[in-house]
């Protein structure tokens, strides 16, 4: 009979982590990571699996990292539900859950700060001042407690992905980065830990934003000018009773401005009540930008 595998570890120190990490890959394991803060859902999971296909073993952390949010933010009020996690976690064969104290990552008298300029200008990096400086602090560290082959992300957050890949490539971090699909609801939501917030009547309207991108990709293959599309995500999400933070279409992997030939990201982000809701949708390369 085949030996069962080790059962799942909590691990809070990141220094046991590391050392555990490094000793599983010095033994010719190839480790995956999946970094979350926890409320975990099926986009989280999906991203799990993607890491135990590609992996011997996975490392998944939960870490509800203050330094991204902002004042007035939902820091304190984010779901924590640990149990649930550590259940799906081991469910999903995890290995080694990384759930530190806030002061294991950021100790008494921190004064460092990792800031990415590029892609955390404009979008969430406006909305959001010092959120992306706070996730690539967060990011990198973890990488430092769990030093994997390949950390995986989810495209649900393009602009994070691109934020993270810029750091792991300017700082020389040895991990490869992987970008997952983004799961959905039935009816096109994006899952996210957040949705748990909508009331009944505004997680009907929160398809709104599905149906913006939706828009924006049907209209894009026309020849209808970038302003054109952007106007009708904007009017859309308006419509679904979204107040817009931005509705934008920018080149995928830059969000600078689209030029001919480059692929495409549409881009949007609004409140619906309380809750602030995020999506995106790539968009293939079209012969000429049409700004
Ligand atoms: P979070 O716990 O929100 O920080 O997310 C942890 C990771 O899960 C990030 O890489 C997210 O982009 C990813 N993620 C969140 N929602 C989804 C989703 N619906 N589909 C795929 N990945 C997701």
């Amino acid at each position: 009979m085949a030996a069962s595998p080790p059962a799942i570890e909590v691990v809070a120190d990141p220094a046991v982590l590391r050392a555990a990490v490094l000793a599983a890959r010095a033994d010719g394991r190839r480790v995956g990571f999946v970094p979350t803060m926890g409320a975990l859902h099926a986009g989280h999971l999906a991203l799990v699996a993607r890491a135990a296909a590609e992996c011997d073993l996975v490392a998944a952390s939960i870490f509800v990292n203050p330094t991204q949010f902002g004042p007035g933010e939902d820091f304190e009020r984010y779901p924590r539900p640990v149990v649930a996690d550590l259940e799906a976690l081991a469910g999903a064969g995890v290995r080694w859950v990384f759930a530190p104290p806030v002061a294991a990552i950021y100790p008494p008298g921190h004064a460092t700060r990792i800031v990415v300029d590029g892609p955390a200008v404009g979008f969430e990096g406006a909305v959001r001042p010092g959120h992306f400086s706070g996730v690539a602090t967060v990011v990198c560290r973890l990488l430092l407690a769990v030093p994997a082959d390949a950390a995986y992300f989810g495209a649900k957050d393009w602009q994070q992905t691109l934020v993270v890949k810029r750091m792991v490539c300017d700082l020389g971090l040895p991990v490869e980065v992987v970008v997952c699909p983004t799961v959905r609801e039935p009816d096109g939501l994006a899952l996210s830990s957040r949705n748990a917030y909508l009331s009944a009547a505004d997680r009907r309207r929160a398809v709104a934003l599905q149906e913006s991108l939706a828009l924006a990709a049907e209209m894009w293959l026309t020849e209808a000018p970038l302003a054109v599309i952007e106007a009708a995500m904007r009017d859309r999400l308006e419509a679904g009773g979204v107040a817009v933070d931005y509705a934008a279409i920018v080149a995928a992997d830059s969000l600078e401005s689209v030029t001919a030939g480059s692929a495409a990201v549409a881009l949007v982000a609004g409140r619906l009540g309380s809750t602030r809701l995020i999506d995106n949708r790539l968009l293939p390369p079209r012969g000429e930008a049409g700004r």
